[in-house]
């Protein structure tokens, strides 16, 4: 497993990135209250082998779990951070959603999220949730040849800070495209111009997870779900990139 990509790599990550793309908007317009997350895996599910591709987190097991995912989308509401296992769980107006799944295109896999509200929500929150997507942007913007990891890191913590939220320890970016996972680990801070450099073909997923309070993780007994130690709420968006010399190119996009 190398860590770039090669050009024709890119271009099916680019397909699988819009068939990504379009998933989430058909996924994010199903989320209402009184549906159920088993109803928007099923639905997950079935759009993304529609498009003849594959859920790869469907029965994907990381290291360390004791049993593989049992779902094809991660469905994480309010204080949950990521990994939230679809079920009988009922959305609610007023709740915050955050759907995160992995496609595979013709080998290669793509993985993003977005986080969103449901019906009304307090002012509060919807700062948190536009602040997160500003850092995914702020990430991005740094995710460039010759830039280090420790940039995207601190991009995304900076936005953060004047709002006091918690950017979440422990969990972060990762690289992508042969496997939901590899190398590197992608913080969520950092120092600017530490850490491995960022050269052209490299595949990221960038993921900037914060809280309304606490940056601390605590796992759920189901050993997938991640909330914040002090129940607050979080938000998290996700797009895999590929980096250039100049802007990285967003491959879950339109
Ligand atoms: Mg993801």
């Amino acid at each position: 497993m190398t860590l770039k990509k090669t050009k024709e790599e890119i271009k099916l990550l680019r397909e699988g990135g819009k068939r990504h793309f379009a998933v989430m908007l058909q996924l994010k317009e199903a989320v209402k209250a009184g549906v159920s997350t088993q109803e928007i895996d099923s639905l997950a599910e079935k759009l993304i082998r529609k498009g003849g591709d594959e859920p790869s987190i469907l029965n994907y097991q990381p290291f360390g779990a004791t049993y593989p995912f049992p779902a094809s989308v991660c469905i994480s509401i309010n204080e949950e951070i990521v990994h939230g296992i679809p079920g009988e769980r009922i959305i609610r107006e007023g709740d915050i959603v955050g759907l995160d799944f992995c496609l595979t295109h013709k080998g290669l896999v793509t993985d993003g999220a977005t986080t969103f509200a449901v019906g009304q929500i307090d002012s509060k929150v919807k700062k948190l949730i536009e602040i997160t997507q500003e850092a995914i942007c702020a990430g991005i913007q740094v995710a460039r040849a010759g830039n280090k990891l420790g940039d995207i890191g601190h991009a995304i913590e900076l936005c953060a800070q004047p709002y006091k939220y918690g950017v979440v320890r422990g969990l972060g970016g990762h690289g992508v495209g042969h496997a939901v996972h590899e190398m590197p680990f992608v913080q969520n801070f950092g120092r600017p111009h530490t850490g491995m450099l960022l050269s052209q073909g490299m595949v990221l997923a960038l993921e900037p997870m914060f809280t309304l309070g606490s940056p601390k993780i605590k796992m759920q007994k189901n050993g997938y779900t991640y909330v914040s130690s002090d129940h607050s709420l979080s938000a998290h968006f996700e797009h895999t990139i590929a980096i250039t010399k100049g802007e990285p190119l967003i491959l879950t996009a339109k």
